[in-house]
C-alpha cells in the first residue's frame, strides 16, 4: 500500500503539467475543488453511494493540486501542524472527547 506522500508525489507526476497549464492561479484551483464538493454533495442528496468514493477521491487529488498553488505549502506539513499525530490539536488527548466538529 501506498504512502499518502507516495499518493500526492503520484498525483502530482501524472496531474501536475496539466494543473500548471489550465489551472495557473489559486482561484482556478480553487473552483475546480468547490466543483468536487457541489458534485459530492449533490451525490449525497441522490443517495448515489456508488460513485462516493470516485468523488471523495477527486475532492482529495484536487485538494492537493490547490496545495501546490501556494509557494512553499506542503500538505503533508499542513495536516502535521493541524492533526498532530500524538493528540488531538483541540483538546490535547488521544483520542479526542470532544463531542462536536469544529471548523477552524
Ligand atoms: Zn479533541
Amino acid at each position: 500500500m501506498a504512502t499518502l506522500r507516495d499518493v500526492i508525489e503520484n498525483l502530482h507526476t501524472i496531474y501536475g503539467r496539466r494543473n500548471a497549464t489550465y489551472m495557473p492561479d489559486r482561484n482556478h484551483r480553487a473552483i475546480f475543488l468547490g466543483d468536487a464538493v457541489r458534485h459530492l454533495g449533490k451525490l449525497i442528496e441522490r443517495k448515489r453511494g456508488k460513485a462516493l468514493a470516485h468523488v471523495r477521491a477527486s475532492i482529495f487529488a484536487r485538494t492537493c493540486a490547490f496545495a501546490e498553488g501556494f509557494v512553499d505549502l506542503s500538505i503533508m506539513r499542513s495536516l502535521s501542524e493541524k492533526y498532530p499525530e500524538k493528540y488531538c490539536a483541540y483538546c490535547k488527548s488521544k483520542p479526542c472527547y470532544r463531542e462536536t466538529n469544529r471548523l477552524r
